[in-house]
Formats: structure tokens, C-alpha cells, sequence
């Protein structure tokens, strides 16, 4: 008996790398998707790749909004890339803070990022081979959550990415695997980076 073949995933951030990096969205109507989002999602739809969207919102710990929020800007999501052909394989999000709130919410869990859980819980629920995949976010902690399970760093220059990238990775001890204008931009670099192998 042989193993299903697993799959290799482009795990992308939300906020700064799909939509608008606006804070906590405690509202439907502050959700920005970003123009190109659709086109990227599609893109990778059309690609070997897996579609998963992978966020942190400590905005539920923090007693900001309810997790049905989360629910509903996801939603939103959803019928955008529906009306353009693209799909999401996988949605994922931690509603934890370490420090902030009440229990269940207030908890050191395992999936606030940079902290592995949510691409565990994908790679189990999708058969992915984080090895071979890539994460694509605006932070730091984006980079970190893709080097702790071996996979590629992706940053992109939206949200807080063009700030951190210009005034704090001259300090950091490992660049990122690649650098992305926006995040079609890095969907384009990784399949073309993919193809060369
Ligand atoms: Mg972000
Ligand atoms: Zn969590």
C-alpha cells in the first residue's frame, strides 16, 4: 500500500499580503482586498501548488470582535475569488494571545504564528509537504513560521513588508528566501522558480 502523494502548498498571510494591512478588522466593511489577489489565487489554482490561508487574529483574545468576524470577512473572501475562478484549498487561523483576555481564548497554543500548528493542521488535513512549500507574508514572524518547518520564505513588500524589509532585516541573522513586490508577485517567482528545478 503507497502513501496518497502529498502536495505542495503556497501558505499565504492575510492581512498586508492578501488584503490591506488596516489593523485589527473588526468590521466587514475595513476588509481591502487587494486588486491583484484574485489573479494570484487563480494563478496558483492553476499551478501544482495548494491555496492556504494561514492567519493570526488575537483580535478574538483581545475582546476586539467575535470569532464569527473572522468567519465573515472569510466569507468575503470567498465570494470574491469565487466571482473571479480562484479558490482557497485551506483556510487557517489562530484566535489565541499568549497574555490577552479570557480562557479558551487566552492561551500559549500552538498555532499563533510563527509558531507551527496551523501549517501542521493543514499538512494533515491536506497531505502537504511543508518541505516543499512556501510561505508568503509581510512580517518577519511569516519568515520564521516557514524556516521552522523547512519550507521557503516569501516576503512580500505590502502591509509592514517594504518597512521591515528597509529599516529591520539589515539587522536579522537570515534574509528572506525571496522578495516579492506584492503577493502576485511572489506567486509569479515561485512557479517560475519551480519550473527552473
Ligand atoms: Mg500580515
Ligand atoms: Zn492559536
Amino acid at each position: 500500500m503507497t502513501a496518497a502523494p502529498r502536495r505542495k502548498a503556497i501558505f499565504i498571510d492575510r492581512d498586508g499580503t492578501l488584503s490591506e494591512e488596516v489593523g485589527y478588522v473588526n468590521h466587514l466593511s475595513r476588509f481591502r482586498l487587494f486588486p491583484f489577489a484574485v489573479d494570484a489565487i487563480r494563478l496558483v489554482n492553476r499551478s501544482p501548488f495548494l491555496a492556504v490561508l494561514v492567519t493570526n487574529q488575537a483580535g478574538v483574545a483581545r475582546g476586539y470582535f467575535a470569532e464569527e468576524m473572522i468567519h465573515a470577512v472569510h466569507g468575503e473572501v470567498k465570494r470574491a475569488l469565487d466571482a473571479g475562478g480562484a479558490h482557497l484549498d485551506g483556510v487557517y487561523f489562530c484566535p489565541h494571545h499568549p497574555s490577552a483576555g479570557e480562557p479558551p481564548y487566552r492561551q500559549d497554543c500552538e498555532c499563533r504564528k510563527p509558531k507551527p500548528g496551523l501549517l501542521h493542521r493543514a499538512a494533515s488535513d491536506l497531505g502537504v509537504d511543508l518541505a516543499g512549500s512556501y510561505v508568503v507574508g509581510d512580517r518577519r514572524g511569516d519568515l520564521e513560521l516557514a524556516w521552522g518547518v523547512g519550507a521557503t520564505a516569501v516576503m512580500v513588500k505590502t502591509g509592514y513588508g517594504r518597512g521591515e524589509i528597509e529599516h529591520l532585516a539589515p539587522a536579522w541573522p537570515r534574509q528572506p528566501d525571496l522578495v516579492a513586490d506584492h503577493l502576485l508577485d511572489a506567486v509569479v517567482q515561485i512557479l517560475s522558480r519551480e519550473e527552473k528545478r
